[in-house]
């Protein structure tokens, strides 16, 4: 089936400004890309006053699956990508049990064709079993499709351990994506390791530099650690969930010497603060944690300067009843995928913090190249690639509600929100998976 989608505003990084176009699509591909195309044989969308932009790209996504499919699944999460915008996501591997062998990551694959209506990817976990230990078989993994290497939640504790997995990162052309944040798991480690050996050798080659101490100085401790080791190796190096002013400044005057380092930030980390997470509950719990505001001005200039590259969602599922606990008691996260695009239009480009086509490559061109996407037509919008397209109405204002939504999660410190700005349909591979943030079609 044809479609052709007349006279929207494409905004795209092949243009150099948005410019009006009619798009047709055919056989799951863009086939044609110009003014006044005429089609009578495709079926028509009237896209007058709408932006037109590739399908919105996540790298940071938790569907949960396998394990906690409570929580959320391949399925569901899909769906939520779909109704947000979105055509493509990276999964983290920190499921259970996590993905650290080709055979688990080949499995998860092999489901989620039969079970997302959208791109799925993964990452693979950078040690096994996640364990911070020794490195997981990494240039098998990328060879079963693992997009980067990440132990989601956890630090790499070890320099050397993190020099190896840099080194052989570089040698299998595998992005390494640590996560630089504080985890319980990580402190506990510490306080076995101080009882082992004492204060004075292992532990001390940790950047965790106030005992006992606080998110601070271990966010910003580990990135310039790890953003040391890939200079000194010369890998390449992406840094999840941006959230501290100190982070910011490191990772700027990184990109400054050279070194081939690239950050992203999450929509939590760009609109909220800590005050606010006291006054919303367990739903703004997450890690790193909702920062100062001077944290959230550093986070947002970084992102408009190109210091911070990308936005990614780190939808992070868990049932109501989990989060419906005590503070000290409800787990870490928050859902994003069908928020993030109305936020960064509302709060984002609409302030003029980002210009709209920035806001777009960041969610499309540019996450798709550092995770090697690009060279699949993901992020792009060109004849001849998978027609992957979100169409957009910057002028629809709609209101959160996290019971409408399609992820499990109800986990959303946006609840309420006014938004203005909305993905109005979304296509993968030249199919209407999704219109008015409502799924209409079931490839099931
Ligand atoms: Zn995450």
């Amino acid at each position: 089936m044809k479609i052709l989608i007349k006279n929207p505003n494409v905004v795209s990084s092949e243009l150099e400004i948005p410019k009006v176009l009619d798009v047709l699509i055919g056989e799951g591909k863009i086939s044609e890309i110009s003014q006044n195309i005429e089609s009578p044989e495709a079926s028509v969308i009237d896209a007058h006053g709408k932006i037109l932009v590739p399908g919105l790209v996540d790298v940071h996504v938790h569907f949960r699956e396998p394990g906690q499919e409570y929580k959320e699944d391949l399925r569901t999460g899909s769906l939520a990508a779909a109704a947000g915008g979105f055509t493509t996501v990276i999964a983290e591997p920190n499921t259970i049990p996590p993905i650290d062998t080709p055979t688990r990551l080949r499995r998860l694959l092999n489901i989620a064709d039969k079970k997302s209506i959208i791109n799925f990817y993964s990452k693979s976990a950078m040690t096994k079993g996640m364990m911070g230990h020794r490195l997981a078989d990494i240039v098998e993994l990328k060879e079963a499709g693992a997009r980067a290497i990440s132990d989601d939640g956890n630090p790499i504790p070890g320099h050397r351990l993190m020099r190896n997995a840099l080194i052989k990162g570089k040698e299998g052309g595998i992005l390494v994506n640590p996560h630089c944040e504080e985890s319980a798991f990580y402190r506990e480690r510490i306080l076995r390791q101080r009882e082992k050996c004492g204060h004075q050798s292992f532990c001390l080659q940790m950047p965790y530099s106030s005992p006992g101490g606080g998110p601070y100085t271990s966010e910003a401790g580990f990135i310039k650690r790890d953003i040391e080791l890939a200079e000194k190796t010369e890998a390449r190096i992406h840094i999840s969930h941006v959230s501290l002013a100190k982070s910011v400044e490191i990772i700027a005057d990184a990109k400054k010497r050279g070194v081939k380092v690239t950050a992203e930030a999450t929509p939590h980390h760009l609109l909220l603060t800590e005050r606010m997470a006291k006054e919303i509950g367990p739903n703004a719990k997450v890690n790193p944690p909702l920062r100062s505001e001077e944290d959230v001005l550093a986070i947002r200039e970084g992102l408009a300067n190109g210091t911070i590259d990308i936005i990614a969602s780190d939808h992070a599922p868990h049932s109501p009843e989990e989060k419906n606990r005590h503070w000290d008691q409800a787990p870490f996260g928050i859902i994003g995928l069908e928020t993030t695009l109305g936020l960064v239009l509302t709060y984002l480009v609409r302030p003029g913090i980002l210009t709209l086509s920035q806001a777009i490559e960041k969610m499309t061109i540019m996450p798709a190249r550092i995770f090697g996407l690009n060279v699949l037509g993901v992020g792009t919008l060109r004849p001849g690639v998978k027609a992957d397209l979100t169409l957009i109405d910057l002028d629809r204002k709609w209101k959160v509600d996290a019971n409408s939504f399609y992820s499990k999660g109800r986990n959303c410190p946006f609840n309420g929100w006014e938004l203005h700005g909305k993905a109005i349909l979304t296509i993968v591979a030249g199919r209407i998976v999704a219109k008015e943030g409502e799924i209409i079609q079931d490839n099931q």
